[in-house]
């Protein structure tokens, strides 16, 4: 059965337990109050709570109600910018303490789940792999920079050979396999944070859409039957902000990306497609990315849409990305279909800000958010409570605003999306 009041996925139907948590009704007071509960909101507030702070977290929906309940589940170290990129934009120094955040963010996940004993079929091992044979060089050279400049060891370039026999096809070229990434979950991790969240005393409150906030002395956040006085706000409503706050919307795009899941596969198409159980991405730019759930169901990631809707048949819309490198799987049945909002910035980099004294926000992780935005949460929490300084490595990160602003940046986008997906097809 599906959980209710979620979107419609395999991870809604197969969701752990979970406990519902009520609407705030009246005035409350604590010393921080969490809008979004996402991975960001989730986390902060667990970090929070544990260094002895009272925490309220508003949600507008569910807990995990958005991109953190809907995702590919795969939580792999790195940003989407190179570290030489990063080195020319922040230094050197400022770029080294962002690729040791990103390793230390995909420890953190496997921390939370190990000690708060979350059940989210959590596996080892993520995969790149090259879409087109131009790109086996970049691989190459990324895995050797990555050994040599870095003294990262856990990555390992891939033969085409051997990629063939590790996903069953030889359409997928070189890869990059990270060996200490993992995959999860999306949802039954983001529900197992909120349990943890909330032993740890966080009051947690769903269906509660926050209306408007005001910073400074008096801080308070209104929600339609509830008023929350509050020392600090933190922000963690990433592609869900809306025109909460348009200070900062300007600094994310939100995109809507779409999963399928098969029926169960056999045991030995398990193996053929999917040799050693990874989660697998694609260097397209719009990423086709695939794992098997914990029940053997393929799990495949495609295509992308920039409108206010999604498409009418989700599943035909994924299938065609599918069969393009697995047509083979044309008579599996697909069982559920489903999409969801991420944020991405300019620079594919997360935009963490401290808004005004007391108001905060992470967000635009540009889907690599399992992992970086379990971090941010934390981030934010050491930040609040005196400890900024890897909070503002990430704030040091110049993010540019979209062109055309809040209202305007649709257009510039959609064209430049497109322009991109048709390069992916045709060059
Ligand atoms: C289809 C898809 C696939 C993805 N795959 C991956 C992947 O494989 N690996 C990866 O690392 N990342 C992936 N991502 C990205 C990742 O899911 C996100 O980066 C991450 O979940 C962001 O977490 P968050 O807490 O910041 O935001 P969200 O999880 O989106 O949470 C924001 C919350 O804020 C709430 N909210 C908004 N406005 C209000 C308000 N006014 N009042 C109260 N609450 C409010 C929303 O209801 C929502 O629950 C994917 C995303 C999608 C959509």
């Amino acid at each position: 059965m599906s959980l209710k009041g979620y979107e419609a996925s395999y991870y809604a139907a197969s969701a752990n337990a979970k406990q519902d948590y009520p609407e705030l009704q009246g005035e409350i007071s604590t010393d921080i109050c969490v809008i979004g509960a996402g991975y960001t909101g989730l986390s902060a507030a667990l970090h929070l709570a544990e260094k002895g702070y009272s925490v309220s977290l508003l949600e507008a929906e569910k807990v995990g109600w958005g991109a953190s309940g809907r995702n590919g589940g795969q939580v792999c170290q790195g940003h989407n910018m190179d570290h030489a990129d990063m080195v020319r934009k922040v230094g050197k120094q400022n770029a080294d303490a962002l690729w040791q955040m990103s390793l230390e963010s995909v420890d953190l996940v496997k921390d939370l789940i190990a000690k708060h004993q979350i059940q989210c079929d959590l596996k080892q091992g993520v995969l790149h792999v090259a879409a087109k044979t131009k790109h086996n060089d970049e691989f190459k050279e990324s895995v050797e920079y990555k050994h040599k400049v870095l003294d990262y060891q856990d990555i390992q370039y891939v033969e085409p050979s051997e990629v063939a026999d590790m996903l069953g096809t030889d359409r997928y070229s070189a890869g990059e396999y990270w060996t200490r990434g993992a995959h999860l979950h999306p949802l039954n991790y983001a529900l197992g944070l909120a349990a943890a969240a909330e032993k740890a005393g966080v009051a947690i409150y769903e269906d509660t859409r926050v209306q408007s906030y005001q910073t400074g002395q008096n801080a308070h956040v209104i929600t339609e039957s509830g008023r929350v006085n509050t020392k600090y706000i933190l922000l963690a409503c990433n592609g869900y902000l809306g025109k909460l706050e348009p200070r900062v919307a300007g600094k994310i795009m939100p995109i809507n990306n779409f999963i399928l899941a098969t029926e169960p596969l056999s045991e030995e198409m398990c193996r053929r497609i999917n040799r050693d159980d990874v989660a697998v991405a694609d260097s397209r730019f719009v990423i086709n990315y695939f794992k098997l759930s914990g029940d053997n169901r393929l799990l495949w990631g495609g295509g992308e849409n920039y409108t206010s809707s999604f498409p009418k048949d989700i599943p035909n819309f994924v299938r065609k990305y599918m069969l393009e490198f697995y047509p083979e799987l044309k008579d599996l049945r697909i069982d559920y279909g489903w999409g969801g909002t991420l944020a991405i910035t300019m620079n594919r980099m997360p935009f963490f800000d401290r808004i005004e004294d007391n108001l905060f926000v992470a967000q635009g992780y540009s889907g690599h958010g399992v992992a970086l935005a379990t971090l941010g949460g934390k981030l934010m929490a050491e930040a609040l409570s005196g400890s900024a300084e890897r909070f503002d490595t990430f704030a040091r990160m110049p993010t540019p605003t979209f062109p055309g602003g809040t209202l305007l940046r649709w257009p510039g986008l959609v064209t430049g999306m497109l322009y991109y997906s048709m390069r992916d097809r045709f060059f």
